[in-house]
């Protein structure tokens, strides 16, 4: 058979096409290379504080053990003294403020403009021993007799001095008032009409504590005449 010739070129195109078929096959058996990682930095280790040495804690002397004591007791009194006074701050009264502003003898001889105390002395006396040892909360007293905190305070005051009721503080509904007791149950108005003290002149002075020669009960013919006459009328 003969051979048929190729003509340049076209064996030319035949080269370059099989050259670009062969490098096709070359790329696809080369495996892909992975790209490259990059290679992570070694973890540097924190830098680790270096500890102090301890010290040794210094024992105290003596003299500071003392001291130290010392102050411990001071700030202890003095907490205490603290609440102490918070205490007696709540409670404070009116009774107790006016107890301060006014003068034994001031209290004592203590009158309500237009008002007959011996009069009101008994009525507030005969309403108190009707409570008997129990007593009655003096604000509940003063509603009943139509006064003032101030008046009736001053009047418990004056009853007290006088030796005729006792006060005690209690705690009322979150508030400290006085609860008033009969200490002499009161001679009825009507066995007094006759009385001399009712125009003694010397009343506003007269006291059981008084010493002779000051007027006093204990030591008053006046008042002793008069027991004698109205005792042997109660005989008869
Ligand atoms: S007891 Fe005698 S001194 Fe005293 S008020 Fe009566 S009458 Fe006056």
């Amino acid at each position: 058979m003969a051979k048929k010739e190729i003509d340049p070129e076209t064996a030319n195109e035949i080269k370059k096409e099989l050259a670009e078929l062969r490098a096709q096959l070359e790329s696809q058996k080369k495996p892909k290379k992975k790209a490259a990682k990059p290679k992570a930095e070694p973890k540097k280790k924190a830098a680790k504080p270096k500890a102090e040495p301890k010290k040794k804690p210094k024992k105290p002397t003596k003299a500071e053990i003392a001291k130290a004591k010392k102050e411990e007791k001071l700030a202890k009194e003095k907490a205490e003294a603290e609440a102490k006074a918070k205490e007696e701050a709540a409670k404070r009264t009116l009774d107790d403020e006016l107890e301060e502003q006014f003068s034994d003898e001031q209290i004592r001889n203590f009158q309500i403009e237009k008002m007959d105390m011996d009069k009101l002395t008994n009525k507030v006396c005969e309403i108190i021993a009707d409570f008997e040892e129990k007593g009655m909360l003096q604000s509940d007293l003063w509603k009943k007799l139509k006064l003032n905190s101030r008046d009736g305070s001053r009047l418990a005051l004056r009853l007290e001095r006088r030796g005729l009721i006792t006060r005690e503080k209690i705690l009322q509904k979150g508030r400290w008032t006085y609860k008033l007791i009969i200490e002499q149950a009161p001679i009825k108005l009507e066995s007094l009409v006759d009385s001399p003290c009712l125009t003694c002149p010397v009343e506003q002075k007269c006291d059981p504590e008084n010493a002779y020669p000051e007027p006093s009960p204990l030591h008053c013919q006046l008042i002793e005449d008069w027991v004698t006459v109205e005792f042997s009328k109660k005989k008869k």
